[in-house]
């Protein structure tokens, strides 16, 4: 039988509807949560994610200001407005969208946003609170992943979850996450990568498997299990004469071929992609409603 098609853009939606309600009920609390974007440069990739946020924000009733600063904005300058969103109480969450200049250190950058308003959960001390378990803001993608697992009643406990790619951003940040001892984590997990030895052996165990390596096709129908999961976070652009662009979105999975034997398979786009967002916004309302705790 085909997989079933996992449709983040259905889970969103549906985690979109649950944040305007608690947007709303924060402002009969005089609280409007607040989202600051600094964006450097024109980077088309960067506007269009930057562009989808604000509106992502402007949907469920979050205040976004993006502050767009020159593409030759030296370090100095992108850290003092770093400080300046930190130091604005109308801001609950503040961000930098990455990738920055390449005279830019983006990890000296993101250690100047204070760790109550990182809802990119990159700062390294939300991090360590991710490893240890403590509440921080989560990473959008792992937890975006997460809550589409959970909500699709394909909840990791207990399952076996192989994930390719060890990145800052996706791969170690989930393995993180669903290690925890936590209703929706308590999974037991493999981490692959390019030093992984026979990497279809590994696949071949999963009863989830998490494809994040920026590699077309790379996961094909002969490394997965029959009745396994997947999760596909890769987005790769390939050449594609037929589209105006030149070019169309793919994922690291061969999913024409893996959905006839899959369990279940997350498409691109319209799989992880709007999750990501979606849980930036969840992370902005989850600041601003610590604030009323004190
Ligand atoms: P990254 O920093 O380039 O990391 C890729 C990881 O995959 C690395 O750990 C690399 O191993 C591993 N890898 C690459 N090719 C491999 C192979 N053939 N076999 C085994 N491991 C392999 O990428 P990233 O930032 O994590 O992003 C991964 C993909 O997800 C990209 O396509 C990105 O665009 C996409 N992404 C999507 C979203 C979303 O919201 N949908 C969000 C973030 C990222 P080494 O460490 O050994 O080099």
């Amino acid at each position: 039988m085909p997989a079933k098609i996992i449709s983040g853009k259905e889970v969103a939606a549906s985690i979109r509807e649950e944040l305007k309600e608690r947007a709303a009920r924060l402002k009969e609390k005089g609280i409007v949560p607040g989202l600051g974007v600094i964006l450097v440069g024109e980077d088309p990739a960067s506007v269009s994610y930057v562009t989808a946020k604000a509106k992502g924000a402007e949907e469920v009733g979050i205040f976004e200001e993006t502050v767009h600063l020159p593409a030759d904005s030296s370090e100095e300058e992108i850290i003092k407005t770093v400080d300046r969103l930190n130091q604005d109480p109308r801001f609950h969450g503040v961000l930098v969208q990455l990738p920055l200049p390449k005279w830019v250190n983006p990890d000296k950058v993101i250690n100047f946003i204070s760790p109550e308003k990182d809802v990119d959960g990159f700062h390294p001390i939300n991090v360590g609170k991710l490893l240890r378990g403590e509440p921080c803001p989560l990473p959008c993608t792992p937890y975006g992943v997460q809550q589409m697992l959970v909500r699709s009643g394909y909840s990791p406990e207990g399952k076996h979850v192989v994930i390719c790619g060890r990145s800052n951003i996706v791969g170690k940040p989930l393995a993180a996450l669903l290690i925890q001892k936590k209703p929706g984590a308590n999974a037991t997990v493999t981490i692959c990568h390019t030093g992984t030895r026979d990497l279809k052996r590994h696949t071949l165990q999963a009863d989830i498997l998490v494809a994040a390596m920026g590699a077309p096709k790379a996961i094909t129908a002969d490394m997965v299990r029959e009745g396994c999961v997947v999760i596909d976070v890769g987005v790769n652009r390939v050449p594609d004469p037929n589209s105006p662009k030149g070019f169309r979105l793919v994922g690291d999975c061969d999913f024409e071929a893996i959905k006839e034997k899959a369990e279940a398979i997350t498409p691109v786009p319209g799989g992880v992609g709007p999750m990501t967002v979606t849980m930036l916004l969840m992370n902005t309302i989850e600041a601003a409603e610590r604030t009323l705790q004190g």
